[in-house]
């Protein structure tokens, strides 16, 4: 069944404008900008706010939860390098915007959300849209070790410190990248796996996301 809504000619350029906004603010990845131009992001709102829904901004989803920025989906994304194929782990499927602009740059997509609604709704959502992943409801805090391991791993959810349960789970090569610190603001760590213990870690920029909550979280 294809989804109620249509992609008109409003929604497009609004879609154009963003990208060339984002390019501004300094992404630069050609995948991720195209898929940013791609990925109707007015289908996750309700038709009231699609005027909200090419801004660069957050947006309540519902849940006391926000569809993230679109920068900020862009800047992780890019953060992952995505190469065709690779098995990414997503923590927090909220409304499953960045799950389809991971799942546009090629990547195989296992996500996980802990709330309930969200999951129903978005594992329902996706399909319409024509994106296909593999959906979890549960604590992704832990991870998905029986689907491990992945070739990145991304948390789209502010972590008190970095869930070494995480790394475990991820291939030699791999790259995890999560915001850590408090409730009000998290830098964006990434975390490339050299070898069987070996990291390299970087800590990026200043964030703010809604927190991940869970035994190996908040
Ligand atoms: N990237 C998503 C999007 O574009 O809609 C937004 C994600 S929202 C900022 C963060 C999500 O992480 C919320 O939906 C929240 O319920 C979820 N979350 C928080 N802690 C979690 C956990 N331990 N496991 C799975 N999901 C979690």
């Amino acid at each position: 069944m294809a989804y109620k809504y249509i992609d008109n000619y409003r929604e497009q350029g609004a879609r154009k404008k963003l990208v060339e906004e984002l390019k501004k603010k300094g992404i630069e990845d050609v995948q991720v900008l195209n898929a940013i131009g791609k990925v109707t992001r007015h289908f996750f709102f309700d038709e009231t706010f699609w005027n909200q829904a090419y801004k660069d901004i957050a947006f309540p989803i519902g849940e006391g939860q926000t569809i993230s920025q679109p920068y900020t989906v862009a800047y992780q994304t890019e953060l992952l390098h995505i190469k065709k194929g690779d098995k990414v782990l997503e923590i927090g499927t909220g409304s499953g915007y960045q799950t389809c602009i991971l799942l546009e740059v090629g990547a195989k997509v296992y996500t996980i959300e802990r709330q309930e609604k969200l999951y129903e709704r978005t594992r329902s959502l996706l399909p319409r849209m024509g994106y296909k992943a593999r959906f979890f409801l549960g604590d992704g805090s832990k991870g998905i070790a029986n689907h491990a391991p992945y070739d990145k791993i991304i948390v789209t959810a502010g972590a008190p410190t970095v869930p070494e349960i995480l790394l475990n789970q991820l291939n030699i090569g791999g790259i995890l990248v999560i915001p850590v610190g408090d409730e009000n603001a998290q830098k964006m760590v990434t975390i490339l796996k050299t070898g069987e213990h070996d990291y390299e870690k970087h800590v990026l920029d200043t964030f703010r996301f809604v927190p991940l909550v869970g035994e190996r979280a908040w």
